[in-house]
C-alpha cells in the first residue's frame, strides 16, 4: 500500500465553499450500522489472532467491544483503541490469573503520541525508518482488518432517513464525510450505496484527526454556527468542540431516531440558525448519558 497522506491534507486545505453551510458526517455506526457488526466480525478477531489472544479470547473480545463500542473510547482512532485494549487486558484479573503475557506495544504508542496521522500510508513510512516488531504486529493486524473489512462488509446498508436527510443536508451545505477509517473502505461502501454523490469529498484516516479534517476544511471558510458534525461517538464531538462547531449525535442504540429527528427538526434549525443553544445542549447530554465512563 503505498498512500501519501500529504495530498488528502492538500485536498482539505484547498476545499472552497461553494454553499453557506458545511457538514462533516462520520461514517461507520453513524451513517451505517457497521459499528458493532465491524467490530464483532472484522476488528475482534484479527484481534485475538494478530496478538496471539487465543487462550483469552472470551476475555478478548468482551474488552475489544467494551472499548470500541460501549464506553467513552467508542470510535477512536484503531490504533489507539489497539494498544488502550492490549492494556486494560493486560490488568484484567483472569488475564493475569492465567499468566498470559500481553505485550506492551510501546513502539506503536510512541509512533501515536508523536503522529497525528494514524494510518497505513503513514504507519508504512514509519516502518521503513524503525521497522519495529511492535510495528509491524500494529500494521499485521490492521491489513487484516481491512481484508475482513472488504470480504464480509458489503451488505450492511445505511440507516433509515440517511438518504433523505443527507439529500436535503447537501442541498444546502457543502458536506464531506469525516471519519477515522481509510480512504479506500469508505469510498467503496459510499459509492455501494449510492449516497457518495452527496458528499463532495472523503476525508479519512490518511487526512489526519476529524479535528483536523474540520478545521483544515471548514474553520474560517464558514461561520463557526454554520459548521455541523454529525457522528455516533465521544471523538466526533470531541473534533467539534475542539473547532468550536456545531455537533449532533447519532445515538447508540437509537441511531434510526436520531437520523429521523435530524431530519424532522435538527436540519432546520441548523440552517435557520436555532441550533445552537438548548437544543444542541440536551442533544449532547443524551448522548454522553447513553456511554459508560
Ligand atoms: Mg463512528
Amino acid at each position: 500500500m503505498n498512500i501519501r497522506s500529504e495530498d488528502f491534507e492538500t485536498q482539505l486545505v484547498e476545499f472552497k465553499p461553494l454553499k453557506d453551510f458545511f457538514v462533516g458526517v462520520d461514517s461507520d455506526g453513524c451513517v451505517f450500522d457497521t459499528m458493532g457488526f465491524k467490530h464483532r466480525e472484522c476488528f475482534c478477531p484479527a484481534f485475538i489472532n494478530v496478538m496471539g489472544l487465543q487462550s483469552v479470547s472470551l476475555i478478548a473480545r468482551e474488552v475489544w467491544e467494551k472499548v470500541n463500542l460501549y464506553s467513552r473510547t467508542r470510535g477512536v482512532n484503531r490504533f489507539i483503541a489497539l494498544t488502550k485494549a492490549m492494556d486494560v487486558l493486560r490488568e484484567h484479573p483472569a488475564v493475569i490469573k492465567k499468566g498470559v503475557a500481553i505485550p506492551e506495544l510501546d513502539e506503536v504508542k510512541k509512533w501515536i503520541s508523536r503522529e497525528p496521522k494514524l494510518g497505513a500510508g503513514t504507519l508504512q513510512e514509519e516502518l521503513t525508518r524503525n521497522p519495529h516488531p511492535d510495528l509491524l504486529l500494529a500494521m499485521k493486524w490492521s491489513e487484516a482488518v481491512n481484508v475482513a473489512v472488504q470480504n464480509i462488509s458489503r451488505t450492511v446498508a445505511p440507516f433509515n432517513n440517511v438518504h433523505k436527510t443527507m439529500s436535503r443536508l447537501s442541498g444546502a451545505a457543502d458536506t464531506i464525510v469525516v471519519s477515522q477509517t481509510p480512504y479506500r473502505n469508505i469510498e467503496l461502501e459510499w459509492r455501494e450505496h449510492g449516497i457518495l454523490p452527496y458528499v463532495r469529498m472523503i476525508a479519512g484516516q490518511e487526512s489526519g484527526t476529524k479535528a483536523m479534517h474540520l478545521r483544515l476544511a471548514a474553520l474560517g471558510k464558514y461561520p463557526a454556527e454554520h459548521i455541523l458534525m454529525i457522528g455516533d461517538a465521544p471523538g466526533d464531538l470531541q473534533a467539534a468542540e475542539e473547532c468550536g462547531v456545531l455537533f449532533y449525535p447519532i445515538i447508540p442504540g437509537k441511531e434510526e431516531d436520531s437520523w429521523k429527528e435530524l431530519l424532522d427538526e435538527g436540519i432546520d434549525r441548523f440552517f435557520s440558525d436555532r441550533f445552537l443553544g438548548e437544543y444542541a445542549e440536551n442533544k449532547t447530554r443524551d448522548f454522553l448519558a447513553t456511554l459508560s465512563q
